[in-house]
């Protein structure tokens, strides 16, 4: 309950004490946002039982009507209105507000959190809300710029190339010796700085030395391929070749004895 109440209404979002790093610019415009958002928006939802005169009245979420007596949530500050206990939930992530804290927007219910987040955005590294002029952006969240580091090694990645992992960015240095798969051709990282081609869950370099017809050797970026125990080949053709020669390479007759082999 009181890890859900932090997450409705983080005390960051109005209180400049959480928030220890912020220049006296940011801390003003904190505090200016939280008494214009107190003043303008907060309420709390009480239960009470429907009066006669509301009777039939629709819940202003579902439209459905209450009728006298029927336990309803009414809102300060928004009138004569009801909503069901159920209906009265904030209208970004639904978690129910009923006697609780809520903020309004016209006419819409939400929680501190996402109310917050109707005006400002919210650094998805430390929570707080971005009150600096620019932020960072990628995959639809956004962040602090000196807040924006590598997810392994914390170095600010501010104007620095990096690799989007579950969300968070991650440094090329990082990201190469963590996540970086091994290409079938060659054998190397497929680091991020490299294209990458990926065939049945396997990894190649994209480039047209690695991404190729085990036998031909022709490039088969966009082209139609086949695949036989992690080899790609460019046509049904090939992949028999390739199974002769494979099976006959101790034979030093064997058509295919030349043929380069990518393990070589
Ligand atoms: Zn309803
Ligand atoms: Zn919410
Ligand atoms: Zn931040
Ligand atoms: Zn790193
Ligand atoms: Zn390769
Ligand atoms: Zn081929």
């Amino acid at each position: 309950r009181a890890r859900a109440l932090l997450q409705q209404l983080p005390p960051q979002d109005c209180d400049e004490r959480y928030c220890p790093d912020l220049s006296e610019e940011e801390r003003r415009q904190l505090r200016a946002f939280s008494a214009q958002r107190r003043r303008e928006a907060l309420g709390q939802g009480l239960t009470r039982p429907v009066p006669a005169p509301c009777h039939g009245c629709p819940c202003r979420k579902c439209g459905r009507r209450l009728n006298k007596g029927d336990p309803g949530v009414s809102a300060s500050g928004l009138g004569d209105q009801f909503w069901h206990p159920s209906c009265f939930s904030c209208h970004s992530c639904h978690q129910p507000l009923v006697d609780l804290i809520y903020f309004q927007r016209d006419g819409r219910i939400y929680c501190g959190r996402h109310h917050a987040e109707l005006w400002r955005p919210r650094c998805a590294s430390c929570d707080q809300l971005i009150f600096v002029e620019e932020c960072v952006e990628a995959e639809g969240q956004r962040w602090h710029p000196e807040h924006f580091c590598c997810l392994e090694c914390d170095e600010p990645l501010r104007g620095q190339r990096y690799v989007m992992r579950s969300g968070r960015p991650c440094c090329r240095h990082c990201f190469d010796s963590l996540f970086a798969e091994p290409c079938q051709a060659c054998g190397d990282p497929i680091g991020a700085d490299s294209e990458e081609a990926t065939h049945q869950g396997l990894h190649w370099h994209a480039r047209a030395s690695c991404f190729c017809c085990s036998l031909c050797r022709k490039p088969l970026r966009g082209q139609p391929l086949t695949c036989h125990h992690g080899q790609l080949f460019c046509s049904e053709t090939c992949s028999l070749g390739w199974d002769s020669s494979s099976t006959a390479s101790d034979s030093s007759d064997s058509a295919f004895a030349s043929a380069p082999s990518p393990h070589s």
